[in-house]
């Protein structure tokens, strides 16, 4: 059976590693526009101080790997188009030429390209955008020249761009429209991230870019009728799904501008599945279509296609669950699941409760649905965030009750409940 995968993102290179593994005599093909190895993107933050270094180590899956398990990789091709019903596609190779290439089963990973606002002066040079490392190089060739930088969006990538460039010397403006991580966590989680921050770190919530200045470089970003100085622009409000490939082969994009599958990432033409930051996935709670530009759930997403494509039905839980965590500003961040914000866009009415500990320095939301079931939660912590964030993740996929399974007995009181029973109340 001859598998095609496209894309070498998370989404790509697990479905590929999954389909040689679940079926060994697959023929398993990556095509990928990429001319560097599959890379992480968080790490290619690491490419803003050293952008010349040829070897980041922020691969997980090396050529190497891929030549031990029998993968085959092209680098450097773009797939433009082909032909579903006769399973060929149209390959433009790395010398210009047109080739053709026939699959049993195709698996689209083409992932989502940033969005720029439409707004005067956005074309000016040293406006950038992060998604893959050339895009990262690219900054980083120009740091040395540049003191002010404005990072758009406060997102995780976006704020973990803003903490990098403050660590290496810049003078950092965050502009954000509601406020930082808004569909991630709860407003006081994300009070709390705002306390946490630098205050080096300029911060202007509630506001959007209007206009970007400069001659031929960017000079400034007016805000509010005020204007910021600058001397580069990074914009990271998001992804688009990039549906150009699956367009072109008649494939169906739903209302969110994704490719659009089912509960098995099939797409509308049986035997060609979609996954990760190019597809609308049904939400495991209501069905209906979300948007999940996450690498996490773009590789769980990648094995359970990878598992259908090669005619096993094996099922892997949840593959839409949020599982993000990251360590800004010396804390743990963790969100999983549904925030209230996600659970009301989709008309789910939920309802959110917080625990604190001030032994351990954290703070955790924990969100249920109308039935009392857990449906997602967030972790601030010192350290050891994650560890929360899974037992979330357990409840979440197991579908408790926080009666049924109370969640989280901080440390602190687990060792006064074990003192007390030996020795009587502890005040
Ligand atoms: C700075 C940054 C930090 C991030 N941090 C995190 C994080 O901490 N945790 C997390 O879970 N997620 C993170 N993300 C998001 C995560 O990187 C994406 O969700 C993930 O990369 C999506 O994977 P994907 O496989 O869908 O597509 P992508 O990684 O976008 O890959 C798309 C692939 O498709 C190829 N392609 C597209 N069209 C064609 C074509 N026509 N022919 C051939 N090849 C084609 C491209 O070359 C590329 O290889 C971050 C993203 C950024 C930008």
């Amino acid at each position: 059976m001859k598998l095609i995968v496209v894309g070498s993102g998370p989404g790509g290179m697990a479905a590929a590693y999954a389909a040689k593994m679940l079926a060994p005599d697959a023929e398993v093909r990556i095509l990928t526009e990429e001319t560097v190895e599959s890379h992480r993107r968080p790490g290619s933050a690491l490419a803003l101080e050293f952008p010349d270094t040829k070897d980041l180590f922020i691969s997980d899956w090396s050529s190497r790997s891929l030549v031990k398990k029998g993968i085959e990789v092209s680098k450097g091709v773009s797939v433009i188009g082909g032909d579903l019903k006769s399973g060929k596609l149209r390959v433009k190779e790395r010398d210009g030429s047109i080739s053709s290439l026939q699959f049993d089963r195709l698996i689209l990973a083409t992932g989502g390209r940033p969005v720029l606002p439409d707004i005067p002066g956005v074309k000016l040079s040293r406006i950038y955008t992060i998604k893959t490392l050339a895009d990262t190089r690219r900054i980083g060739r120009v740091l040395k020249s540049i003191d002010s930088v404005v990072i758009v969006g406060a997102g995780f990538s976006g704020l973990e761009t803003a903490e990098r460039l403050y660590q290496l010397g810049k003078e950092v403006h965050v502009v954000v429209r509601s406020r930082l991580m808004r569909r991630l966590l709860e407003e006081p989680l994300s009070e709390e991230l705002r306390r946490r921050i630098p205050k080096d770190i300029h911060l202007h919530i509630g506001s959007a870019p209007k206009a970007i200045k400069g001659n031929k470089s960017v000079t400034g970003i007016v805000i509010d009728g005020e204007e910021i100085k600058a001397d580069a622009v990074t914009f990271m409000t998001g992804v688009t799904p990039n549906v150009d490939l699956a367009g072109s082969l008649g494939l169906a994009i739903g209302s969110l501008g994704g490719v659009t599958v089912n509960s098995k990432l099939e797409t509308s033409t049986p035997g060609v599945y979609a996954v990760g930051d190019c597809v609308e996935m049904p939400d495991s709670l209501t069905g209906k279509p979300v948007l999940m530009p996450v690498g996490s759930a773009a590789a769980r997403a990648g094995r359970q296609a990878a598992a259908y494509a090669v005619g096993r039905d094996k099922e892997y839980p949840d593959v839409s669950l949020r599982f993000q965590y990251d360590r800004l500003f010396g804390t743990d961040i963790v969100c999983v699941g549904h925030s209230s914000v996600t659970a009301s866009d989709l008309g789910l009415e939920v309802k959110a409760h917080y625990l604190d500990d001030g032994h351990e320095y954290m703070k955790v939301a924990l969100i249920t649905g109308p039935d009392g079931r857990l449906v997602g939660g967030q972790v601030m912590a010192a350290r050891m965030g994650a560890v929360v964030g899974y037992q979330i993740m357990e409840r979440v996929q197991s579908g408790t009750t926080l009666e049924e399974k109370p969640l989280l007995t901080f440390r602190h009181e687990r060792a006064k409940e074990v003192l007390e029973r030996t020795f009587g109340p502890i005040r």
